[in-house]
């Protein structure tokens, strides 16, 4: 076969999850394991992973896990592949030192090998060689990856934007780019997250003069939310608060954690004395003080939410506070947002957001990035991923419409579960497979069944039953009245006797019934259940979830 494999598990079509196959003769590397946030949470499920039983069928080809970078939508769902399929991991320091915290968390760092890469390396796994390129964004120590292979030559930009003048690192490694793209790229699979945005995407230093403007106004605390993993914000924030005068407390676990891996890779250059612990700051003055928090997303279980509904650690939102927003929104939580900036006007704070001053840009790149991208890489075929469909599809419309040289024929649309096969002459979907996601329960952070979830949903929108049956052992008849409970079960009203009736209807079906159809009790179980969901649906026309239970005396 002399055909390049692209078989993306997540992360087209949708925002996050982000995890692609690449496949040649036998040999799979997987380059991201990235967890999703589903938008329309489907009953108690916040998160969700690639199939990686999908992998089965490959399980002896696989021989590496790549990840260009260390956000929770490229790394979150490592150690649940690492489960399956015990592969090499490799990526740079900061990444690995964000996945060893994770892993820990699992116990499995002990069974994981992991090796360190930097920018400018280049590594051989079988009959690939991949090239690390130091893409910027808004994490620090990301790749772009350039895949080698016997057909030619794959751009993977993971997550990036075309920044000149980034806070922490180098700018985006154009002159490696505009190397490889001599040499020559057969196919370029291109973020598109930002592809309906014009224009270049920021820098991440725009963001200084208006945080320069609020330190320097902002009489009272100041409180700034950001991403917890977004390094060159915080680093800003800890430079001007260090010019203005202010203390900086880093509040939320996960912000703490990261802070602490990045002052201590050397990544963020903190002032000596600049940070301090919540107990000194409240010895301090209110204009002495910025507390750095998690939960700029509205999550209910972050730092700022509770400072915002109650207390964080004894710290509450107070009037005379500043509340900075200094993040996108990302979709699905516009109402916990909107809910959280209400909770913190009625604690008097004042609050600056996105949409007022600019105090957020974004990591991905916009069109004329996309642009800069496309011109350097020169590639046959372009591949948009990463993103919601439309996003993929106005990534195609904008290369088209703006780069020579690009039509229908190679800017190639795919979705999860197709696979792709490239070689010099066409880029085609050959076949279309359906991966449905899986689910975590948050609580143990186990995989759910998707059999639990169609279960759950059953129960929010019909309701249960509970009949428990009481048989005498001998006779197979009845030993007293069935007993009947319902939760949450529409057009249900306790006052007119239907549980009473509801216990008659089962009482007569079991006199109707022959001693043999009772004395299988699996059988005579599964009689009642129907028994009784017939009844419901002519009475109530509703379909609980119906439990039933055999007590033997
Ligand atoms: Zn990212």
């Amino acid at each position: 076969m002399n055909k390049i494999e692209i078989i993306p598990l997540g992360g087209i079509g949708e925002f996050g999850m982000n995890c692609m196959g690449i496949r040649y003769a036998d040999e799979m590397i997987i380059v991201d394991a990235g967890m999703g946030f589903p938008e329309e949470t489907p009953f108690g499920v916040d998160i969700s992973i690639p199939n990686f039983d999908f992998l089965e069928e490959y399980r002896d080809d696989l021989t590496a896990i790549i990840l260009t970078h260390g956000h929770e939508d490229h790394i979150g769902a490592l150690s649940y592949i690492l489960r399956k399929f015990n592969l090499p991991v490799y990526s740079s320091r900061f990444t690995l030192a964000l996945t060893e915290k994770r892993l820990s968390e699992f116990d499995m760092l002990g069974d994981v090998l992991l090796h360190r890469v930097s920018a400018g390396d280049s590594i051989e796994i079988g009959n690939f060689r991949i090239e690390f390129i130091h893409a910027s964004h808004s994490l620090v120590e990301c790749f772009s990856l350039a895949i080698h292979t016997p057909v030619g030559t794959l751009i993977h930009t993971g997550d990036y934007k075309i920044d000149d003048t980034p806070v922490i690192g180098k700018p985006y490694d154009l002159k490696m780019l505009s190397r490889i793209g001599d040499e020559g790229v057969l196919a370029l699979l291109c973020d598109s997250t930002n592809s309906t945005v014009p224009g270049r995407t920021p820098s991440e230093q725009a963001v200084i003069p208006a945080f320069e403007e609020i330190f320097e106004q902002t009489e009272g605390r100041l409180i700034v939310s950001t991403f917890s993993s977004s390094m060159h914000r915080l680093q800003i924030i800890f430079d001007i608060a260090h010019e203005f005068g202010r203390k900086v407390c880093v509040l939320g676990r996960s912000m703490q954690k990261n802070v602490e891996i990045a002052e201590e890779l050397g990544l963020l250059k903190i002032t000596h004395g600049t940070m301090i612990d919540l107990g000194t700051s409240r010895a301090l003055d209110d204009d002495e003080i910025c507390y750095l928090v998690t939960g700029s997303q509205g999550e209910v279980r972050a730092a700022l939410w509770n400072m915002a509904t109650s207390t964080y650690k004894g710290m509450e939102v107070e009037k005379g506070d500043t509340v900075v927003l200094s993040a996108r929104i990302i979709p699905g939580n516009e109402k916990n947002i909107s809910r959280l900036i209400g909770h913190l006007y009625k604690r008097g704070a004042n609050i600056i957001e996105e949409k007022r001053r600019l105090v957020h840009v974004s990591g991905h790149a916009s069109q004329e990035d996309i642009r800069i991208m496309v011109e350097t890489a020169r590639p046959k075929f372009v591949v948009p991923i990463h993103g919601e469909y439309r996003m993929l599809f106005r990534q195609k419309e904008f290369i088209k419409n703006h780069v020579a040289g690009y039509t229908d024929d190679n800017i190639v649309l795919i979705e999860n579960g197709n696979i792709l096969e490239i070689d010099q002459y066409a880029a085609t979907v050959v076949e279309k497979r359906d991966l449905h996601k899986t689910f975590i329960d948050e609580e143990s952070m186990e995989e759910i069944e998707y059999d639990v979830v169609r279960e759950r949903k059953k129960l929010a929108y019909g309701g249960a039953i509970s009949l428990v049956v009481t048989i005498d052992k001998a006779s197979h008849r009845l030993a007293g009245d069935p007993q009947i409970t319902f939760q949450g079960v529409a057009g249900l009203n306790p006052m007119n006797g239907f549980a009473a009736s509801a216990r008659e209807a089962v009482a007569q079906s079991i006199s109707e019934m022959k001693p043999e159809q009772i004395a299988d009790r699996n059988v005579f179980k599964e009689n009642l259940r129907i028994h009784l969901k017939r009844y419901i649906q002519k009475e109530l026309s509703s379909r609980p979830v119906i439990v039933t239970t055999i007590v033997e005396v």
